[in-house]
């Protein structure tokens, strides 16, 4: 078997473990001579499967009653309207905190629908900061606030949760969820497509405090409408079964390695010895000032932008794979979430410092 180490930005690696339990569970899942993708998602041997998932991620990150979990298709970018849509009334305003490529893209779905008040914006130095909440200018009537809490493309994080004096918080966490603890009971919504931290894609994870589910408006198609997953244990059509199971692998493995305290410290450790790889050299650099740096997408650059296809080529033939930074930011870029190991990460920056050596 030959496994890559694997810095993919989404979809990502998936932990060893789980995958050699779905190929255990193929083609005979639970003894039922079927696999999981064969059955009825109403059957009891699914609804069981989904419950505990359910439950799992509950007790991964300490979700009380007051919320509901729900399992939804579209992906994070289906949120962008389904926020606005069943939390502000028509012509009400929205506040958005815009920290890079991700939430433009929510304030422009948001737009569509709502005023929307640009909170904080931190284009005026390329994303490469967040902008200290002191200076936000939030609308104490809009209808909730909107921040991206992991910008995945360029490597920005906020290391605190903005308060919002009343106001429903709303979090795209989709490259951040699970990636260490979280006190739930700040946020009105956070939102999460699977495929970075989760499961395969085609799951988006919400939880959703139960006073925000019932639609602002009445005329949205109900598979936009947070209240009927809610009401359906999001099971109003068909669920994508099989992600659906996976993310419960996922989520019972996590559980399994100490929950999301001992995760958290790992990727710490992960981010940390990254980082100070980058700064230590004259040869690497990443543009984020550093404490708002993300634990889970380093991007970086080469002093000579000539030399990074040979990065990339020599970093393939050494086994790290998915390095190419985003074409909207260029250089490199190393994610690593749940699921790419401390072992990778020191794979990889022995090999930067090789290159470095021969290069630099
Ligand atoms: C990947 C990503 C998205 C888009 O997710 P889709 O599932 O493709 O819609 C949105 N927001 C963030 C922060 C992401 O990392």
């Amino acid at each position: 078997m030959t496994r890559v180490y694997n810095f993919s930005a989404g979809p990502a690696a998936m932990p060893i473990a789980v995958l050699e339990r779905i190929r255990a569970d193929i083609p005979d899942w639970n003894g039922t001579g079927m696999t999981v993708m064969e059955v009825s998602h109403r059957g009891k041997a699914f609804m069981e499967t989904a419950a505990k998932a359910g439950q799992d991620v509950r007790d991964l990150l300490g979700i009380n009653d007051d919320y509901s979990v729900l399992f939804i298709q579209g992906g994070a970018t289906m949120q962008f309207s389904m926020a606005p849509l069943n939390l502000a009334a028509v012509g009400q305003t929205v506040d958005y905190v815009q920290t890079g490529s991700w939430s433009i893209k929510a304030v422009a779905e948001a737009r569509r629908y709502c005023r929307v008040n640009i909170a904080a914006d931190s284009a005026d130095r390329k994303f490469t900061y967040i902008p200290p909440a002191s200076e936000w200018q939030l609308d104490p009537d809009a209808a909730y606030v909107h921040y991206t809490p992991n910008e995945t493309i360029d490597g920005v994080e906020f290391h605190f949760i903005p308060q919002t004096a009343g106001v429903p918080l709303v979090a795209d966490m989709s490259s951040t969820i699970l990636s260490r603890p979280v006190d739930v009971s700040r946020f009105g919504i956070i939102y999460a497509g699977a495929q970075k931290n989760i499961g395969p894609a085609g799951l988006t994870l919400v939880i959703i405090r139960k006073d925000l589910l019932e639609p602002a408006r009445p005329d949205i198609p109900s598979l936009l409408a947070y209240r009927i997953y809610a009401e359906s244990d999001s099971m109003t059509n068909t669920p994508p079964t099989f992600a659906w199971y996976v993310a419960g692998l996922v989520f019972e493995h996590l559980k399994n390695e100490g929950g999301l305290e001992s995760v958290g410290r790992r990727n710490q450790r992960k981010a940390s010895k990254l980082y100070a790889a980058i700064d230590d050299s004259q040869f690497y650099s990443n543009p984020v000032q550093p404490d708002c740096r993300s634990w889970m997408n380093v991007p970086f650059v080469l002093a000579d932008p000539a030399l990074d296809s040979r990065f990339l080529a020599g970093a393939g033939q050494a086994g790290l794979t998915n390095l190419k930074g985003h074409r909207s930011v260029g250089g490199m870029r190393a994610s690593i979430y749940n699921a790419t190991s401390e072992a990778a990460v020191d794979a990889l920056i022995q090999y930067m410092r090789e290159f470095e050596r021969r290069n630099g």
